[in-house]
């Protein structure tokens, strides 16, 4: 969505390397068409997340997911293009009102606003809370399964017992699933919990009635996390390396 992040997440490597600037629908278009090629495989869902923050490149994001649903594009179904946002209340707003639709991944990762404010810049501009109590509102505006949240696991800070019975609160009020990332690596001094943990995290979910899906983080051996793509690389060369790939220029 961006190269680079104007945002500062503490356990993404991508909110440490500078923020260059929006993308294109082109350029972000250009990735999707990209993969296709280089993997010589139909593409059959989409998420806009990982570098840079979607809802501040709105126009572009809803431009570049409306072409990839466009039957004379890629022709994906809207219900399987995913935006995701750290809590972009105007830009929520913005997509509730215009009716999109297309799904909405909402990335908490912490459901206690002192803790969320400790590893998510954004808390202070925008509360959890704000956007959920909006997100309450109109939730007959939602369509079923369109709301999901995203939360990333990390050891010892947002996977208490106290979390997953507040995470659950929020999910059934909001009928959210929650798709549950745990750290692949250590950064940033924060760790991937142990899968005892992990499952522990899940089990207090589902067992509350929650539809909670432990998403497998692939390419540890790369740190491929959430987030973390750009932990091997130097700032400026990550940043100009998005922007050429999604320039199609690698
Ligand atoms: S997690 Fe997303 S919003 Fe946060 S710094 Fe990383 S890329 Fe930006």
């Amino acid at each position: 969505m961006q190269s680079g992040c104007s945002l500062d997440c503490s356990f993404c490597a991508t909110g440490k390397i500078a923020f260059k600037g929006n993308l294109t629908a082109g350029q972000i278009l250009s990735q999707v068409y990209g993969m296709q090629q280089l993997y010589d495989r139909r593409i059959s869902n989409v998420v806009f997340m990982g570098m840079g923050e979607p809802f501040y490149n709105y126009d572009n994001a809803i431009r570049a997911a409306s072409l990839i649903a466009d039957q004379h594009g890629m022709n994906i179904s809207r219900r399987r293009i995913t935006l995701s946002t750290s809590g972009v209340l105007p830009g929520i707003k913005r997509f509730i009102e215009e009716k999109q639709p297309y799904r909405l991944a909402l990335s908490l990762h912490a459901v206690f606003a002192e803790k969320r404010r400790q590893i998510m810049d954004i808390e202070e501009k925008f509360s959890f809370e704000a956007v959920l109590e909006y997100l309450l509102q109109k939730r007959n505006d939602l369509q079923q399964g369109q709301l999901m949240f995203e939360y990333i696991m990390i050891d010892g800070i947002n996977i208490f017992p106290d979390d997953a019975k507040e995470l659950a609160r929020w999910a059934k009020l909001l009928k959210a699933k929650v798709n549950l990332i745990p750290m692949n690596t250590s950064f940033n001094g924060m760790h991937r919990p142990s899968d005892e943990k992990i499952i522990e995290f899940w089990q207090a979910l589902v067992s509350r009635g929650i539809v909670a899906v432990n998403r497998k983080s692939p390419a540890k051996d790369i740190d491929g996390a959430c987030g973390m793509l750009a932990g091997r690389s130097t700032p400026g060369a990550a940043a100009d390396a998005g922007l050429k790939a999604a320039a199609g220029q690698v």
